[in-house]
């Protein structure tokens, strides 16, 4: 049971002598006592590690191919420095990811630049900054792009296909099925790739496809690559993320390798082999690297047990948004046999604000640390001040050195944008 919640923790990860979890070499406790609760705490050797398996397992299968890491899945300095450093490029959503890629020293060059309603502000920070790749999601990009680059200057693109695949993931997630709003139908984006071959602002490149997120298969990943082989040879394919992450001990991803495996095979069926090759990994590089530590504020024995923290919808919507299940376990008492099944809440004003619903903790008592697993993709980057809530700290460890790379808000950040 221990061991079984152990492992949802970011590798490397012990409950030392006193039964206490230690992620990095830090102890949770003295985390929480140093910096707080909640507090999101990222195991730097796990971001690496995971970094270096995806370069790895493509690489040696496709020598042509690259990872592209996808910011929106954490995007703060330190996690986006990583992944340059590892060797991978970035890829954004928006400006401001674009901002920290840049601020982390990203290669230009390196750069994916995706969206369904990119803004002129957006096109123009890419114009500016050079970026390597816009990938054109719609005919109103074209039209920005022929707006906005500077005359003598092509900006490199890809075009975002439907693939009119569907996965065995939830509907909030899926994107890559007929009547998706991401990207054209085959038939639609033929057309534009046309356009775009005559434009003089831009360079047609290749196609891109996104199948979805939190796929638990590789199959429907592998599925997308005929459709948009069938639109022609271009000199790169861009076939997007959406590999699941281990949330609770009855998920069972696909390996990196497993994942790998199945896309170059349908690359060498489909596409032309001196073609280069594109993943874009966000959830499945960074969910298991992190955990987050929370205080038990109150506990409610009824019909339910009610163990409520001191965050919850605040720095997790991923329970809300697609009902993703999670988690999570007493501090200093993983193991305990006197546990008792409750619902872990928040602190927010929604009875949807819930964080696990149903989960054996060891007799829970107000004071306890509260760590839940796997939170590394897309609770940062959702996190939000309902409630009036400052958002929470992002704090790396490594070798029992612990980092703290994003500040906890202050009520002085609050109160900086209301104005009246
Ligand atoms: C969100 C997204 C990704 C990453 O998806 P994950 O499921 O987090 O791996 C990659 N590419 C595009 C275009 C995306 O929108």
């Amino acid at each position: 049971m221990a061991e079984d919640l152990l492992s949802l923790f970011p590798p490397g990860s012990t409950l030392d002598a006193t039964g206490t979890l230690v992620v990095g070499g830090c102890r949770a406790d003295d985390l929480a006592a140093e910096l707080g609760t909640p507090v999101l705490v990222v195991s730097e050797d796990a971001l690496r590690a995971r970094a270096r398996e995806y370069v790895g397992e493509l690489t040696s299968r496709w020598g042509r191919a690259r990872v592209v890491f996808a910011s929106k899945a954490f995007p703060c300095t330190a996690v986006q420095r990583v992944m340059v450093e590892e060797g991978l490029g970035l890829d954004v959503a928006g400006g401001g990811e674009l901002l920290t890629a840049l601020k982390a020293g990203v290669d230009p060059a390196l750069v994916v630049l995706h969206g369904n309603a990119k803004s002129d502000e957006e096109i123009a920070l890419a114009a500016e900054h050079r970026i390597g790749l816009v990938v054109v999601d719609n005919a109103d990009d074209v039209d920005r792009i022929e707006a906005t680059m500077p005359a003598g200057v092509r900006q490199d693109v890809l075009v975002r296909v439907i693939p009119g695949v569907t996965a065995d993931t939830h509907s909030s997630v899926l994107t890559g099925h007929e009547g998706s709003k991401f990207g054209l139908a085959p038939r639609d984006a033929a057309a534009l790739v046309r356009r775009i071959e005559h434009s003089p602002r831009m360079r047609m490149r290749g196609l891109h496809v996104h199948v979805g997120s939190q796929i638990l298969d590789v199959e429907p990943l592998a599925a997308a690559v005929a459709p948009v082989a069938a639109l022609g040879e271009f000199p790169v394919y861009d076939l997007g993320g959406g590999l699941g992450a281990r949330y609770t001990w009855a998920d069972e991803p696909p390996t990196v390798a497993a994942y790998a495996e199945a896309l170059v095979a349908a690359a060498r069926a489909h596409l032309p082999a001196e073609a280069e090759l594109v993943v874009e990994p966000g959830r499945s590089m960074v969910a298991t690297a992190a955990t987050t530590l929370y205080r038990v504020t109150t506990v409610k024995r009824g019909v339910t047990t009610f163990v409520a923290v001191d965050g919850g919808m605040s720095d997790n919507l991923e329970v809300a948004l697609f009902q993703q299940r999670f988690e999570a376990g007493i501090v200093g008492r993983f193991d305990a046999a006197d546990s008792e099944p409750a619902t872990v809440v928040g602190r927010h004003c929604e009875s949807g604000d819930v964080l696990v619903d149903g989960v054996p903790l060891s007799a829970p008592r107000v004071g306890d640390l509260l760590a839940v697993p796997a939170t590394g993709a897309y609770c940062f980057t959702m996190a939000n001040n309902y409630n009036g809530t400052r958002r929470l700290p992002v704090v790396f460890v490594r070798d029992g050195e612990a980092r703290l790379v994003v500040r906890r808000e202050t009520w002085d950040d609050l109160l900086a944008r209301d104005v009246d």
